[in-house]
């Protein structure tokens, strides 16, 4: 049965003027009309979209690939789009498994490298196809095969809908994505509040891929995101985890903030911090977070290893702060605070987003560390915890933001040196050291088309892809 969803309309209208569906204005951009070079392309890819075409399949280069190379990026990883069904693609490839419920996909591995190929997907759902829509408007269920037009119109931003054409190495054009691509412009394809409801991680995506790009957000696609970020409630936290990972710890950290605050989606992904920040009229808190993503980002660039626990140590300290304020001025004993507002703090943030237990508990050994800083008392032991580095290095972000920890800095930076540590020889601070690394919720219920690739980065040898990782924060020499 057809859904009441306008997003599931015809593409164009009989009429030729659909009122919410995207018009279709095909444009094929031949190869001196693009920047986009086969070298640009890894061979793997390459390797794919050539056996597929001599299979006599379409194959495409699609997403955020294609849209990175336009804007001269280094893509993180390739997908591909085919007419092939996914079984069709396993029988071409001897190394490709299957995988997917939600959204069945083609996984064509290449040592650490894998090569994502999805069949056409289409909207329109006639009844033969396999796709659900919750009562609410959220897709649960994508397995509707379509032409390559249908697969446009689908995507979220016209930016991620281009196709590059192995055939003829075109760029192929439905939502008018090249133009908004020149124009540095995000727009959302189809009605902004339907597709926001379909999937409300669209709303984040935006802000990202913004801060990503460098590209601004279409007012119409901007627009509805105050409004509706209280549906963000509603997606999977363990999906809100893997997005939160692509947008703090790809580089882009300070924009992405400072994106999630103008759009008022801050308040709902990290409500205790919002509030925090918003009752510190100082400004200190918001500094020292802004402090720590800064930090995060230099450190992405120079291709150092970057900690999720060491990251929402940053982004949750105000939470922490504030909560540990109150619970010692209703007069309990600090030590007890720190560790029942700790608990309290990770708690509330796990009903939004699931921070998996092998990073929430060092986050909160570098918390309550911080205390233990201050009394310098067992120099010795504190030099030896296996979360010493990091809570060092939190304590110089904390000093940078405010100049207030200038003598704690000092003199745990000479309880290093007269220990003979010198900075960087700790570097492996225990993070992947958790027994507690297989708790099962990392990952769980992410759909694998949004899930952190671990994927060979190219030109980026060492790189974690943002989810392991092991070290603190820079300037802590
Ligand atoms: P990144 O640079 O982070 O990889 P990306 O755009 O490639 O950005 P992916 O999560 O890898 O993001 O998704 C690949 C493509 O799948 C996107 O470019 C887009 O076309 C499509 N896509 C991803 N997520 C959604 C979504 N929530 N709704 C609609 N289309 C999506
Ligand atoms: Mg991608």
């Amino acid at each position: 049965m057809p859904s009441q969803d306008p997003a599931n309309a015809p593409a164009t209208a009989p009429d030729g003027a659909p009122p919410q569906a995207p018009a279709l204005h095909s444009r094929s951009i031949p190869r001196d009309g693009h920047v986009i070079s086969r070298k640009d392309i890894s061979p793997n890819a390459l390797r794919v979209l050539y056996r597929l075409r001599d299979a006599g399949f379409g194959a495409y280069l699609v997403g955020g690939a294609v849209r990175d190379l336009l804007v001269g990026g280094d893509p993180k990883d390739f997908d591909v789009a085919t007419n092939a069904t996914p079984e069709e693609v396993k029988s071409l490839f001897r190394n490709c498994r299957l995988i997917g419920r939600r959204f069945r996909l083609a996984h064509v591995v290449y040592g650490r490298e894998i090569i994502e190929v999805a069949t056409f997907r289409a909207n329109s759902d006639d009844g033969s196809g396999d796709r659900q829509l919750h009562e609410d408007g959220r897709l649960l269920r994508d397995n509707v095969y379509g032409s390559i037009e249908d697969d446009a119109v689908r995507r979220d931003f016209t930016a991620n809908a281009l196709y590059y054409a192995i055939e003829d190495f075109s760029v192929r054009d439905y939502v008018g994505g090249f133009e908004d691509v020149q124009n540095r412009v995000l727009k959302l394809i189809g009605d902004p509040e339907t597709r926001y409801r379909e999937d409300p991680v669209r709303m984040l995506r935006a802000v990202r891929l913004a801060a990503k790009l460098g590209f601004r957000i279409d007012d119409a696609t901007a627009a509805p995101l105050p409004v509706l970020a209280p549906l963000l409630r509603e997606a999977a936290p363990a999906r809100l985890f893997e997005e939160c990972l692509k947008m703090f710890l790809s580089g882009h950290a300070v924009e992405s903030f400072l994106g999630l605050e103008r759009h008022g989606l801050l308040a709902v992904l990290l409500p205790e911090t919002a509030a925090a920040l918003k009752a510190n009229r100082s400004g200190a808190l918001r500094n020292m977070v802004l402090e720590g993503l800064r930090g995060t980002d230099a450190r992405v660039a120079a291709d150092e290893p970057v900690s999720p626990a060491f990251l929402f140590a940053v982004l949750l300290w105000p939470a922490y702060c504030r909560a540990l304020m109150a619970l010692q001025a209703q007069g309990v004993h600090p030590a007890e605070a720190q560790r029942r507002a700790a608990d309290r703090v990770t708690v509330h943030q796990l009903e939004t987003i699931a921070l998996p237990r092998r990073f929430s508990l060092p986050m909160q050994e570098i918390w309550l560390l911080q205390a233990r800083f201050a009394q310098r008392k067992r120099v010795g032991r504190l030099l030896a915890h296996p979360r010493f580095r990091a809570a060092y290095d939190f304590l110089v972000l904390r000093q940078a933001a405010s100049a207030e920890h200038a003598e704690e800095v000092r003199f745990w930076r000479e309880a290093q040196q007269s220990a003979g540590v010198a900075a960087g020889d700790m570097e492996g601070d225990g993070y992947d050291a958790d027994p507690d690394a297989a708790d099962g919720t990392d990952g769980a219920d992410v759909p694998e088309s949004t899930a952190p690739r671990r994927r060979r980065r190219r030109r980026r040898p060492g790189g974690n892809g943002g989810s392991g990782g092991s070290g603190g924060q820079p300037g802590a020499a």
